[in-house]
C-alpha cells in the first residue's frame, strides 16, 4: 500500500510529512492493521517483531485522533525513550500537532501539558500525573502503550495494568493501542482490552538464528540450516562480520564480563576504526574520569565500547548513538539492554545466555529476552540479513539452546499485581483518587485489571490484608468491614483516605515508606544527619548495596552510630543482615554529602557512578518525600531536611549551599572557590579576576553571566 493512498484518512499535509520522511510505501503489518479498522475507534493489540514499524502505526492513529478533536498519551517503558519519541513525533508539529514528554519529579502536574497533542511519558508517571489531579490527564482520548507485554515484568507490569485500569474508569470509551513483541498469549492481553488483535512474523530483514560451537557455525532459517566453518572463536565471528561492512552486537551476562570481553575484542576492533572515535573517547570522561569510564574511553578509541547499568546517562546516550551512527563497530552490553534502546547490528552474538541476579546468581534468561536479544539482529535498509548466533561449549548444550531458544516459544505474559508491595502500593492510590469508595467498589475496580482477566477473580483475601495494613499505619479509614448484608455477603464498608495516606499516595512512595517515615518523625525531636540518611535507607524504596566478604568494616562503623541511629537490630535478628545492607547504603551517602571524591566511593562500595547518581537520585526523592511528611506533622526537623536535600542533590557539605545555588557550579568548583575564601554571589562579583584564575576564563564568564544576566561577553 503506497502512503499517498492514506490521504483520505490523515490529510494530504500528512502524507506530505511521511513521504519527505522517506516513508512510500508502508511496510506489510501497517498495511494489513489499516485493513482492519486502524482508522476506527477500536482498540488494537499489535504484536509484531522489532523493527517491523510500530511506531508508525501508533502514529497514524495519533494523527487522525487529533484530527477528530482528540488528545493522546502515549507511554514509553524507559524514561530515556521519550525524549527519543519527542523527537521523532516533533515533525507533526508543521501540521500543528504539538508533542510534549515529562519524565520528571514525581508530585507535579505539569499542567502545561494541557496545551499538547501527544503527551510522552513513562506508566510510572502517568500514574503520578493521576495521584496529583493533573487537570489534561482527564481530557486524554487515546492512549498508546508501547512494549505492553511488560505488563509481565515483577517491578513495573503492576503500574502498568492499574494506569490502564484507572484511565478506562475515567474515559470508558478512551481507545487503548498496545504495542507488542510477539508473545504467545497476546490474544489474552487483547481480550483484556477488548481489543482486535494483529499478529505477525513479518520482519524488515531476514533473520537467521544459529549456534556457533568447535569452529562450526549453524543458521537455522525456515526450516533449513546452513553450515560455516568459522575458525577463532568469538574474535572470528566478530571479525568476519566486520569485513564485510557490519557491525556486531555482543550479550554477556555480567558487567564485568562485559567490560573484559570489550577490552578483548577491541584488539580486532582498531583496525576498523580511525581517529574520529577520539571525540566520543572524550565525551565519555566529561562527566566522570574514574577507572571504569577510562577503561570505557580506551576501548572506544579502538572501536568498541561496553553498555550496563553502572554508566552515567550521559555516557550510555554517547555509547548509543556512537553505535548508531556505525562510529563504534562493537557494542558488548548485559541483558538488560535486550528490552531498551533500538540498537540493532548485523550480527548479535549471545555469548552468554545467563543473567546476574541477586540474590540468585547467574540465572539463565527468558525465551522472550532471547527473541528480543536475536531480534536486534539485522539493520533495516542497510543489512542483507540479520544473524543472531549463540556460543555454545559442547553437543548437549547445542542441543539445548535450539530447542529452547531458537525454536521455543517465549513465555505466556503472566499478571504480578498479587504481591502485596504492590497492591498496597495501588490500593492506596485507588481509594485517595476517589476510585473505590468501599470495599465492593474497590473490588469491582480490580475487575478491570490484566490479573482479574486471567484469573476470573479479584483477590480479595490479599486486599483485605492490605487494607488492615493502610488502616493502622493510618491511611485510610474502614467502617463496618465485618458487616454481613441479608445475602450472606461481607463488606460494603466505607473507605476513606486520611490526608496523610493522601499525601502519600501523591508523593508516589510505597505506603510502608511513608509510614517509616512518619514512624521515625513521631518518635524522634532530634535526627542526626546520619540517622535520616539510614531512614531513608531502610526503607523499600531505595536500592541497597550488598554486604561483601570483606565488609567487616561496616559492622563496625554502625556500632559507632549505635546511640545516633533511630533502629538498630539485635545481631542474632534475621533482619541483622538487612540492616546492615541498608547503614552501608547510608555510609555511601555521608560519603557523597561528606564531599569524599566520587571516584574514591565507587571504589570504596564497590559501585560504578551509574549506581552512585541512581542511589543519590533515589534518595534526593525520599528526602524531598521525608520532608513533606515532616512538614505535614510540623516537625522541628525541616530545616534541616531542606539542607540535606541539596548537599544530597549536589554532594556537598553545608557550607557550598550558597555557591551551588549558581547554575554552572558543581561539587568541584564550588570548592574551590570556597577555599580561597570565596563564599557567596557577592564574593564571585567581587573577585572576578580569581574566579577566572580558579576555575578558567569560560566558567568564570559563564557563572559571573549568570549572576547578573549579562549573556553576552564579547
Ligand atoms: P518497532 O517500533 O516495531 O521496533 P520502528 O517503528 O522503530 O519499529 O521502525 C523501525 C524503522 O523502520 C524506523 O527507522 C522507521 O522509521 C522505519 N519504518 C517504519 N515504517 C516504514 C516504512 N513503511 N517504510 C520505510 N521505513 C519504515
Amino acid at each position: 500500500m503506497r502512503v499517498s493512498e492514506l490521504e483520505e484518512y490523515i490529510s494530504p499535509f500528512s502524507v506530505k510529512i511521511l513521504e519527505d520522511r522517506g516513508i512510500r510505501e508502508l511496510f506489510p503489518p501497517q498495511k494489513e492493521v489499516i485493513e482492519l479498522g486502524l482508522f476506527s475507534r477500536k482498540n488494537f493489540v499489535i504484536s509484531i517483531p522489532t523493527a517491523s514499524g510500530k511506531t508508525l502505526i501508533a502514529e497514524l492513529a495519533m494523527v487522525r485522533e487529533i484530527m477528530e478533536g482528540g488528545k493522546c498519551l502515549y507511554i514509553v517503558p524507559l524514561r530515556a525513550l521519550a525524549s527519543e519519541k519527542f523527537e521523532e513525533f516533533s515533525i507533526w508539529e508543521k501540521i500543528g500537532i504539538k508533542t510534549g514528554y515529562s519524565v520528571g519529579d514525581y508530585e507535579s502536574k505539569d499542567e502545561w501539558l494541557g496545551e499538547c497533542d501527544i503527551i510522552i511519558t513513562t506508566s510510572e508517571k502517568a500514574d503520578s500525573f493521576l495521584r496529583n489531579s493533573a487537570s489534561w490527564i482527564k481530557k486524554i482520548s487515546c492512549i498508546v502503550v508501547d512494549e505492553i507485554h511488560l505488563i509481565d515484568s515483577f517491578k513495573r507490569g503492576p503500574v502498568l495494568e492499574i494506569l490502564i485500569a484507572k484511565m478506562r474508569k475515567i474515559n470508558p470509551d478512551i481507545r487503548i493501542i498496545g504495542l507488542s513483541a510477539t508473545i504467545p498469549n497476546s490474544e489474552e492481553i487483547a481480550g483484556w482490552l477488548d481489543a482486535e488483535l494483529y499478529t505477525s512474523e513479518w520482519r524488515p530483514t531476514e533473520l537467521y538464528e544459529g549456534v556457533y560451537l568447535r569452529n562450526r557455525l549453524e543458521l537455522f532459517h525456515n526450516g533449513e540450516c546452513r553450515v560455516k566453518r568459522i575458525d577463532g572463536g568469538l574474535d572470528a565471528l566478530i571479525a568476519e562480520c566486520l569485513e564485510d561492512g557490519g557491525q556486531v552486537l555482543v550479550f554477556d551476562s555480567t558487567r564485568r564480563n562485559a567490560e573484559s570481553t570489550a577490552v578483548k575484542i577491541s584488539k580486532i576492533t582498531k583496525k576498523f576504526v580511525g581517529d574520529e572515535v577520539d571525540e566520543i573517547a572524550n565525551a565519555v570522561l566529561e562527566e566522570n574520569d574514574g577507572d571504569m569510564s577510562k577503561k570505557l574511553s580506551e576501548c572506544i578509541k579502538k572501536g568498541s565500547a561496553f553498555h550496563h547499568a553502572g554508566l552515567l546517562n550521559s555516557q550510555r546516550k554517547t555509547v548509543e548513538d556512537a553505535f548508531k551512527s556505525n562510529l563504534i563497530k562493537v557494542l558488548v552490553a548485559t541483558p538488560t539492554l535486550s528490552a531498551g534502546v533500538n540498537l540493532p547490528a548485523r550480527r548479535v552474538i549471545i555469548k552468554s545466555y545467563h543473567r546476574f541476579e541477586p540474590n540468585l546468581g547467574n540465572v539463565p534468561i527468558k525465551v522472550l529476552e532471547y527473541k528480543q536479544m536475536a531480534g536486534r539482529a539485522g539493520r533495516p535498509g542497510l543489512d542483507p540479513v540479520g544473524e543472531a548466533i549463540v556460543i555454545v561449549r559442547s553437543s548437549k548444550e547445542k542441543e539445548k539452546v535450539i530447542q529452547r531458544f531458537i525454536h521455543g516459544t517465549p513465555e505466556d505474559i503472566e499478571s504480578k499485581l498479587k504481591v502485596e508491595k504492590h497492591l498496597r502500593f495501588h490500593i492506596l492510590s485507588i481509594i485517595s483518587e476517589g476510585f473505590a469508595k468501599d470495599f465492593r467498589s474497590l473490588s469491582d475496580f480490580f475487575s478491570l485489571t490484566f490479573f482479574f482477566y486471567q484469573n476470573g477473580i479479584a483477590p480479595d483475601y490479599e486486599i483485605k490484608r492490605v487494607l488492615n495494613q493502610l488502616e493502622n499505619w493510618g491511611f485510610i479509614t474502614q467502617e463496618n468491614l465485618g458487616f454481613v448484608n441479608l445475602a450472606g455477603e461481607t463488606g460494603g464498608g466505607g473507605l476513606a483516605p486520611t490526608e496523610l495516606g493522601k499525601l502519600v499516595s501523591k508523593l508516589y512512595i510505597d505506603p510502608l515508606t511513608g509510614f517509616i517515615f512518619y514512624d521515625t518523625l513521631e518518635k524522634f525531636d532530634d535526627l542526626s544527619e546520619v540517622a535520616i540518611l539510614h531512614t531513608l535507607c531502610r526503607t523499600p524504596d531505595m536500592e541497597t548495596l550488598y554486604i561483601r566478604k570483606y565488609d567487616d568494616w561496616v559492622e563496625e562503623l554502625a556500632d559507632k552510630f549505635r546511640n545516633e541511629l533511630t533502629y538498630f537490630p539485635s545481631e542474632l535478628s534475621t533482619e541483622y543482615d538487612w540492616f546492615l545492607s541498608e547503614f552501608k547504603t547510608a555510609m555511601c551517602l555521608y560519603e557523597w554529602i561528606s564531599e569524599v571524591d566520587e571516584d574514591l566511593v565507587c571504589s570504596r562500595y564497590n559501585i560504578s557512578p551509574g549506581d552512585l547518581r541512581r542511589i543519590t537520585e533515589t534518595a534526593e526523592w525520599l528526602i524531598y518525600s521525608f520532608r513533606r511528611i515532616a512538614n505535614f506533622l510540623d516537625h522541628p526537623v525541616q530545616s534541616e531536611l531542606v539542607k540535606l536535600e541539596s548537599r544530597i542533590k549536589y554532594g556537598i557539605k553545608d557550607e557550598l549551599i550558597d555557591l551551588i545555588e549558581v547554575k554552572g557550579i558543581g561539587r568541584a568548583r564550588a570548592r574551590k572557590l570556597y577555599n580561597y575564601g570565596i563564599r557567596s554571589k557577592e564574593d564571585l562579583l567581587e573577585n572576578r579576576a580569581k574566579v577566572s584564575e580558579l576555575i578558567g576564563k569560560k566558567w568564570a564568564e559563564r557563572i559571573i553571566g549568570e549572576i547578573t544576566g549579562e549573556k553576552d561577553f564579547s
